[in-house]
């Protein structure tokens, strides 16, 4: 189903609603404005008083009321760490599904390398086993590209397969990193 960017009031993105997250969001007038073109609208329940259907349009970014957290730290996993290296195994160039794709660290966990943004890649099982415990620069496998942290809007759209295009057009404007977001 088609999922709704919620925003804080600030504007940054702050995770993806159901759509029924975000007619709950609506219903509770907790929806200080909306950007994009309204969804095919939802039917509530029938009113009492006017015997009428009550419906709610509901926009692919909303902006609502709530607690602004602190700085946005984007989740690490290997679903969204596969997507922001758009599939490709970083030492050799192939592109595999996600089966095929594995976590390596840059510098080996073992030398002390930390599990976090910039220090992993996808790499294909080949070369993360011929890589093994070295460097790349020790194992003569240079990086095809620099492993970056998404910032909130990159991270928000590597989160969701399905994205609408003014969640894209909105996403799309904060777009930091040197990549090509088509994929
Ligand atoms: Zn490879």
């Amino acid at each position: 189903m088609q999922a709704i960017l919620r925003l804080d009031l600030a504007g940054q993105p702050r995770g993806w609603l159901t759509l029924q997250e975000a007619i709950s969001a609506y219903a509770r007038g907790d929806v200080v404005y909306g950007i994009g073109d309204s969804l095919p609208p939802v039917f509530g329940g029938i009113q009492r008083l006017t015997g009428l259907r009550s419906t709610i349009e509901v926009q692919p970014i909303i902006a609502t009321e709530g607690r602004i957290f602190d700085a946005f730290t984007p989740p690490l996993c290997n679903r969204t760490l596969f997507r922001r290296d758009d599939h490709r195994c970083l030492y050799c160039g192939v592109q595999g599904s996600r089966s095929h794709l594995t976590r390596d660290h840059v510098l080996p966990a073992s030398r002390g390398g930390t599990d976090k943004w910039e220090n992993v890649v996808a790499a294909c099982k080949r070369c993360n086993w011929q890589k093994d415990n070295k460097t790349p620069e020790e194992a003569h496998m240079p990086l095809l590209a620099i492993p970056f942290r998404p910032n909130p809007f990159e991270w928000h759209f590597l989160a969701k397969d399905r994205v609408l295009a003014d969640q894209m057009d909105y996403l799309s404007q904060q777009f930091r990193a040197d990549r090509d977001w088509a994929h």
